[in-house]
């Protein structure tokens, strides 16, 4: 178990496009508490295919954060969580980190990787995730076949100081399965991808879907050719990066109310982040179209989210 580890980990997942991730969304950690106090976890801003020894990574004293981070949790047993609460929490992960020979910032997420106490934390957008929450019944028929597994459930709510509280309320949990969000998977083993992997294969077999299984196959060079699709906000990031993607898109028709929306192959290279997320969106509502969105009150509070203008602000 190791850093190297981490590092193949991060870069499988950021390499499953549109699949598992979309451009720099996804934070994957690695701590090993019987020998340091250190957890080692993707940088604000940073595409987890791009993670590598030299970039991309960034250290966290995990008993400093984690203590402040529990002042701050245990508050919210009666009261609800305040905009001056975000930037606690932004303030809690930047002063714990270890700026040793670089000035990244850790990602947004590091709360939750800090409340769950397995070595490895992987969270990326799998849209079979958002699959699976919109099917939850079924999902949990499903995992009766996996009992090794504790699975949890968790509705839609903001990134990174909510949802660290959420996950924190149930950290005994090995997979966690967010609405219109992703997964995150922790273990001690980082094969827990390629059960993952199988695991969504099997899903999709299992409720009868096996179309969606031949995305599969397909090699890294995905694409939905000629399947146009509304602007659909299926993510926390398409909320964020609403503007990238409008840059490189172009209207195609109205059908029953709705703009639809295709990929402009002329701008399609100015963005690859807005890019990916878009093949993501496309492919969820041509798979399945009746996918619920972020609900417009939540989504307005995620563009105002300290951290989320910051990884707006960011050109890398
Ligand atoms: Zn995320």
């Amino acid at each position: 178990m190791s850093i190297n580890e981490l590092i193949t980990a991060s870069n499988l997942i950021g390499n499953k496009i549109p699949l598992w991730n979309q451009g720099k969304g996804g934070n994957c950690s690695f701590k090993n508490n019987l020998i340091d106090n250190i957890i080692w976890i993707k940088a604000s801003g940073y595409r987890l295919d791009k993670v590598s020894l030299e970039s991309g990574l960034v250290s966290v004293d995990i008993d400093k954060a984690s203590k402040k981070l529990l002042e701050i949790f245990h508050q919210f047993s009666n009261r609800d969580i305040n905009y001056d609460d975000e930037k606690d929490y932004e303030n809690i992960l930047l002063n714990s980190a270890y700026h040793t020979n670089s000035n990244l910032k850790p990602s947004m997420e590091t709360g939750l990787h800090i409340v769950l106490k397995k070595d490895f934390v992987f969270h990326f957008h799998s849209t079979a995730a958002l699959i699976m929450y919109e099917f939850k019944d079924k999902t949990n028929e499903f995992y009766k076949k996996y009992p090794q597994y504790k699975v949890s459930f968790i509705k839609f709510i903001q990134p990174g100081l909510e949802l660290a509280y959420e996950v924190w309320k149930k950290n005994e949990s090995d997979i966690f399965i967010l609405q219109n969000h992703g997964v995150i998977l922790q273990s001690n083993n980082i094969n827990i991808l390629k059960s993952w992997e199988m695991m969504e294969k099997e899903f999709f077999q299992f409720i009868k879907r096996p179309d969606v299984n031949k995305l599969y196959t397909s090699n890294a060079n995905f694409s939905l050719k000629g399947s146009s699709a509304p602007l659909k906000f299926y993510f926390p990031d398409s909320l964020v990066f609403e503007n990238n993607l409008i840059s490189i898109l172009k209207f195609i028709k109205t059908k029953n109310g709705q703009n639809y929306y295709e990929i402009d192959p002329l701008k399609k290279e100015l963005d690859k982040n807005a890019f990916e997320l878009w093949e993501a969106t496309s492919l969820i509502y041509n798979y399945f179209p009746q996918t619920l969105e972020i609900p417009k009150e939540a989504g307005k509070r995620t563009i105002d989210l300290p951290f989320e203008k910051h990884r707006v602000s960011q050109t890398q």
